[in-house]
């Protein structure tokens, strides 16, 4: 399935300031205004995401579980995700490439030579029949265009959790209100939902996702579904501690916290969104066929 995203209409973000690693080349401005200015022309044209450090509980940290890279479907390289994510503040970063764990490969090699703060955890969203659906803490990649049993099972035997992304979206294949209550009522564990996704298709389920899942039970989880490095972050979930190995007991104690841009959204130029679709539509498709005719599971 394509991905062809316009999410979060480059919302207008606080600025707020960041945790740095000194190899990461970053020269703060004196204040908050010249600090988005420098943001915007750094990128030419976009607006730029940072967290509220307000919203993040002492002892807490904040985590983006859905980023995609150019690997995949995205625009941003590996390195450039990484750096984003030590501009914002996240401790742990899912990386979440369509059917196959190359990007997030490639982004643990960066982390592992940069030493950064920063933990990731190796992901997928998986293409399965009844919508996407994402496997963290996978080791090897969850074969595609399967049912979503299939992919929750083959997630749990690699000792991973699931999270349905986007429920109840219409833009991209999402999990229905329906499916979710069938796979509950057949005993299938998922771990965690979006509550927060700033595609625009997601935010009119926003409150009624919200409200079902006092009934679900799954843990809170925000992500961004980056497509473009400025929105990493865009959405985050919060947990207590700062490890992945922290998330992963919040997730399973149902501990996590959503979040996400408050504010009113300016949109990126719309070029970038048509390069985006454009990628995702051929370039993407042959290169998973490719991997997956490469490397069968
Ligand atoms: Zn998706
Ligand atoms: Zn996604």
């Amino acid at each position: 399935m394509h991905s062809c995203y316009n999410q979060g209409k480059g919302t207008r973000w606080d600025v707020a300031p960041v945790t740095r690693a000194h190899h990461i080349r970053w020269r703060e401005p004196a204040d908050s205004d010249q600090k988005e200015k420098h943001f915007v022309s750094d990128t030419s044209t976009t607006p730029h995401i940072a967290p509220s450090p307000a919203a993040t509980p002492e002892g807490w940290s904040r985590a983006d579980l859905h980023i995609h890279t150019n690997l995949g479907d995205g625009t941003a390289g590996p390195r450039r995700v990484v750096e984003e994510a030590a501009r914002r503040g996240l401790r742990v970063i899912a990386v979440t490439d369509h059917d196959h764990l190359d990007g997030a490969k490639r982004v643990a090699d960066i982390l592992a030579a940069e030493q950064l703060p920063i933990d990731l955890i190796m992901g997928s969203e998986v293409t399965t029949r009844s919508g996407h659906f994402i496997g963290l803490f996978l080791e090897k990649r969850i074969k595609a265009g399967k049912s979503v049993e299939y992919a929750i099972d083959a997630i749990k035997e690699q000792g991973g959790l699931c999270i349905a992304p986007h429920p109840l979206g219409w833009l991209v294949p999402s999990l229905s209100r329906r499916k979710i209550e069938d796979l509950l009522n057949r005993g299938f564990a998922i771990d965690g939902i979006e509550l927060y996704n700033p595609s625009p298709a997601n935010a009119s389920e926003r409150t009624k996702v919200a409200a079902l899942n006092q009934q679900w039970g799954f843990a809170a989880v925000g992500s961004s579904d980056a497509h473009f490095w400025q929105h990493i972050g865009a959405g985050y979930t919060l947990f207590p501690g700062s490890t992945a190995a922290d998330l992963r007991r919040a997730i399973e104690e149902r501990q996590t916290r959503q979040g996400g841009q408050e504010a009113k959204p300016t949109p990126l130029p719309i070029p970038a969104y048509v390069a985006q679709c454009a990628w995702s539509w051929f370039v993407d498709p042959p290169r998973r066929t490719l991997r997956a005719w490469r490397d069968p599971v």
